[in-house]
Protein backbone atom coordinates (compact mmCIF):
# COMPACT_ATOMS: atom_id res chain seq x y z
CA UNK A 1 0.00 0.00 0.00
CA UNK A 2 2.52 2.39 1.05
CA UNK A 3 4.37 4.40 -1.76
CA UNK A 4 6.23 6.93 -0.33
CA UNK A 5 7.79 9.48 -2.17
CA UNK A 6 11.11 10.80 -1.31
CA UNK A 7 10.43 14.50 -0.69
CA UNK A 8 7.04 14.40 0.58
CA UNK A 9 6.39 16.00 4.15
CA UNK A 10 3.40 13.83 4.26
CA UNK A 11 4.75 10.54 3.89
CA UNK A 12 7.58 11.43 6.17
CA UNK A 13 4.87 11.64 8.84
CA UNK A 14 3.69 8.34 7.44
CA UNK A 15 7.09 6.77 7.89
CA UNK A 16 7.33 8.32 11.26
CA UNK A 17 10.33 10.17 10.32
CA UNK A 18 8.64 13.75 11.26
CA UNK A 19 6.16 13.55 14.25
CA UNK A 20 2.78 14.50 14.08
CA UNK A 21 -0.41 13.93 16.58
CA UNK A 22 -1.90 11.02 15.10
CA UNK A 23 -5.50 10.31 16.18
CA UNK A 24 -6.40 7.87 13.83
CA UNK A 25 -5.47 4.82 12.08
CA UNK A 26 -6.68 2.63 9.10
CA UNK A 27 -4.98 0.22 6.59
CA UNK A 28 -5.83 2.94 4.38
CA UNK A 29 -5.60 6.30 5.88
CA UNK A 30 -4.55 8.31 9.06
CA UNK A 31 -5.26 11.53 10.24
CA UNK A 32 -3.24 13.89 12.62
CA UNK A 33 -3.86 17.37 14.22
CA UNK A 34 -2.95 20.33 11.90
CA UNK A 35 0.19 22.13 12.72
CA UNK A 36 -1.41 24.98 12.24
CA UNK A 37 -4.92 25.03 13.24
CA UNK A 38 -7.69 27.02 11.74
CA UNK A 39 -10.68 25.88 14.22
CA UNK A 40 -10.58 24.02 17.51
CA UNK A 41 -11.00 21.14 15.47
CA UNK A 42 -8.31 20.84 11.94
CA UNK A 43 -7.16 17.54 11.66
CA UNK A 44 -5.63 15.74 8.15
CA UNK A 45 -6.77 12.83 6.85
CA UNK A 46 -4.28 11.93 4.01
CA UNK A 47 -4.05 8.04 2.40
CA UNK A 48 -1.26 5.78 3.21
CA UNK A 49 -0.49 6.19 -0.93
CA UNK A 50 1.29 9.08 -2.05
CA UNK A 51 -1.26 10.44 -4.86
CA UNK A 52 -0.07 14.20 -5.05
CA UNK A 53 -3.18 16.04 -6.00
CA UNK A 54 -6.45 15.52 -6.72
CA UNK A 55 -6.07 15.62 -10.32
CA UNK A 56 -3.55 12.27 -9.84
CA UNK A 57 -6.45 10.05 -8.47
CA UNK A 58 -6.82 7.12 -10.34
CA UNK A 59 -9.37 4.79 -11.43
CA UNK A 60 -7.82 2.11 -8.55
CA UNK A 61 -8.16 5.01 -6.01
CA UNK A 62 -11.64 4.98 -5.63
CA UNK A 63 -11.86 2.97 -1.95
CA UNK A 64 -8.82 5.08 -0.13
CA UNK A 65 -10.75 8.38 -1.25
CA UNK A 66 -13.70 6.89 0.35
CA UNK A 67 -11.85 5.76 3.29
CA UNK A 68 -10.78 9.51 4.03
CA UNK A 69 -14.68 10.35 4.13
CA UNK A 70 -15.08 7.08 6.19
CA UNK A 71 -12.01 8.47 8.75
CA UNK A 72 -13.94 11.63 8.79
CA UNK A 73 -16.90 10.49 10.18
CA UNK A 74 -15.19 8.81 12.78
CA UNK A 75 -13.19 11.51 13.98
CA UNK A 76 -16.07 14.00 13.72
CA UNK A 77 -18.15 11.86 15.97
CA UNK A 78 -14.83 11.24 18.56
CA UNK A 79 -13.94 15.05 18.57
CA UNK A 80 -17.94 15.82 19.09
CA UNK A 81 -18.88 17.93 16.17
CA UNK A 82 -20.52 15.70 14.08
CA UNK A 83 -24.00 16.76 15.04
CA UNK A 84 -23.24 20.66 15.08
CA UNK A 85 -21.35 20.62 11.58
CA UNK A 86 -18.25 20.47 10.05
CA UNK A 87 -16.11 21.12 6.81
CA UNK A 88 -14.41 18.21 4.97
CA UNK A 89 -12.47 20.21 2.21
CA UNK A 90 -9.65 18.93 -0.43
CA UNK A 91 -7.55 22.36 -1.98
CA UNK A 92 -6.04 21.12 -5.76
CA UNK A 93 -2.86 23.05 -7.05
CA UNK A 94 -1.85 26.48 -6.28
CA UNK A 95 -5.50 28.69 -7.04
CA UNK A 96 -6.25 26.74 -4.28
CA UNK A 97 -4.18 27.09 -1.76
CA UNK A 98 -2.67 23.56 -1.57
CA UNK A 99 1.40 23.41 0.06
CA UNK A 100 1.25 19.96 0.54
CA UNK A 101 1.41 17.94 -2.68
CA UNK A 102 0.29 14.33 -0.66
CA UNK A 103 -3.78 14.81 -0.77
CA UNK A 104 -5.03 15.72 2.21
CA UNK A 105 -8.29 16.20 4.08
CA UNK A 106 -8.95 19.64 5.85
CA UNK A 107 -11.98 18.41 8.64
CA UNK A 108 -12.84 21.58 10.17
CA UNK A 109 -15.20 22.07 13.50
CA UNK A 110 -16.16 23.10 16.83
CA UNK A 111 -16.71 26.93 15.43
CA UNK A 112 -19.23 28.73 12.66
CA UNK A 113 -17.45 27.91 9.25
CA UNK A 114 -18.01 30.65 6.59
CA UNK A 115 -19.18 29.99 3.18
CA UNK A 116 -17.83 30.28 0.57
CA UNK A 117 -14.39 30.12 1.92
CA UNK A 118 -12.02 32.86 0.60
P1 LIG B 1 -2.85 22.69 2.15
O1 LIG B 1 -2.57 24.17 2.18
O2 LIG B 1 -4.26 22.33 1.79
O3 LIG B 1 -1.84 21.94 1.32
O4 LIG B 1 -2.69 22.20 3.65
C1 LIG B 1 -1.46 21.85 4.21
C2 LIG B 1 -1.67 21.86 5.70
O5 LIG B 1 -0.62 21.12 6.30
C3 LIG B 1 -1.65 23.25 6.34
O6 LIG B 1 -2.89 23.47 7.01
C4 LIG B 1 -0.48 23.18 7.31
O7 LIG B 1 -0.72 23.89 8.51
C5 LIG B 1 -0.34 21.69 7.55
N1 LIG B 1 0.97 21.22 7.95
C6 LIG B 1 2.16 21.55 7.39
N2 LIG B 1 3.16 20.88 8.00
C7 LIG B 1 2.59 20.12 8.96
C8 LIG B 1 3.10 19.20 9.93
N3 LIG B 1 4.42 18.94 10.04
N4 LIG B 1 2.23 18.60 10.77
C9 LIG B 1 0.91 18.86 10.69
N5 LIG B 1 0.36 19.70 9.79
C10 LIG B 1 1.20 20.33 8.93
ZN1 LIG C 1 3.50 11.69 0.08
Amino acid sequence: MSTASPDCLFCKILTGDIAADVIYESDTAIAFRDINPKAPTHVLIIPRKHIATINDIGEDDHSIVGSLYAAAREIAADEGIANDGYRAVMNCNAAAGQTVFHIHLHLLGGRELGWPPG
